[in-house]
């Protein structure tokens, strides 16, 4: 029994080691990732439902790497926040934002640009000084900035953030709440943070056409975000009868497969030139 205790330990032992150098590595490659430019932003647009306009994108970042596959998000960006480095990434994620955004306007697009926002970011207390930063680099107005937040951001930090949004939403700076329905959806905190859109999240618009259960909730969301004078936007929209059903259920704005994927900006500048001529 003790021998097996001990290979027990040793087996832990060497998972652990295991996955950390594994983290190790993955966080060197991400520090020479930033350095080098190796990322790079995506855009998903976003559609006014009613008339299926665009109106703008969510920016989105991506990892190529020399394979030819990409690292996605989900992997490494809670590495990023959990050794801060997503503080120089979401930097650089805010001014390629802004710039791409500028371009757009140049070329006689009106169109505004979404970034993701990790709690972490505003720990330091330079996030207004970055954003602010970003605009004037891009000469873009800041009401073409939108900074999405999730639920748990607003509730786990309190006061310090809430100052923070407050400065920003003083410079013309919208909000958004990301993955709303996954969270608490507390809606007290909603009003508190000066937000103007809710995301409902694309848990339950992928299954809104296949589940009876998810549109009780999905109708409730969107009355309740109407009556705090929020805008509401679904994400996750992946055909027409889903997209038509949310146009129906009163939902104001929405992103899916159904209309594009995630692209690089000169595909995203192509599909807005397409949409333009229908
Ligand atoms: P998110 O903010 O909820 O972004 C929406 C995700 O849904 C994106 O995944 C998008 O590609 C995906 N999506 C959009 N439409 C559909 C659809 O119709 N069907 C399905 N199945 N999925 C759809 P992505 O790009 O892999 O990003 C995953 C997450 O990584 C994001 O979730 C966000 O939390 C995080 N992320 C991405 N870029 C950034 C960034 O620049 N900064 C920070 N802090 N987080 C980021
Ligand atoms: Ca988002
Ligand atoms: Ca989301
Ligand atoms: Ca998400």
């Amino acid at each position: 029994a003790k021998a097996d205790g001990r290979n027990v330990f040793r087996f832990y032992h060497d998972e652990l080691n295991k996955a950390s150098i594994d983290k190790f590595n993955l966080l060197q490659l991400m520090r020479k990732a930033l350095k080098k430019r190796e990322f790079q932003l995506y855009f998903q647009p976003k559609l006014q439902l009613a008339e299926q306009r665009i109106i703008g994108a969510e920016a989105l970042i991506r990892w190529p790497q020399p394979d030819g596959s990409m690292i996605s998000p989900d992997e490494f960006i809670p590495l990023a926040e959990s050794s801060g480095l997503i503080v120089e990434i979401g930097e650089w994620v805010l001014q390629q934002a802004c710039l791409a955004c500028s371009r757009w306007q140049q070329q006689g697009y009106d169109l505004t640009v979404a970034v993701n926002l990790s709690f972490v970011q505003f720990r330091d207390g330079k996030l207004e000084q970055q954003v602010q930063q970003a605009l004037s680099a891009a000469a873009l107005p800041a009401h073409a900035l939108e900074l999405e937040l999730t639920e748990s951001l607003l509730i786990g930090e309190g006061d310090n953030i809430a100052l923070q949004l407050a400065a920003m939403h003083q410079l013309g700076i919208r909000f958004s709440i990301d993955d709303f329905g996954t969270g608490y959806s507390n809606l007290g905190y909603l009003r508190r943070f000066n937000a103007s859109r809710l995301k409902i999240d694309k848990s339950f618009i992928l299954s809104l056409c296949l589940s009876e259960r998810d549109e009780p909730l999905v109708r409730a969301i969107i009355q309740m975000s109407k009556s705090l004078g929020l805008k509401t936007v679904a994400e996750g929209i992946e055909d027409s009868a889903t997209a038509a059903r949310l146009a129906l259920l009163g939902c104001d704005e929405g992103q899916g497969f159904y209309w594009a994927k995630p692209l690089p900006e000169g595909d995203f500048l192509g599909f807005v030139s397409a949409e333009l001529l229908n």
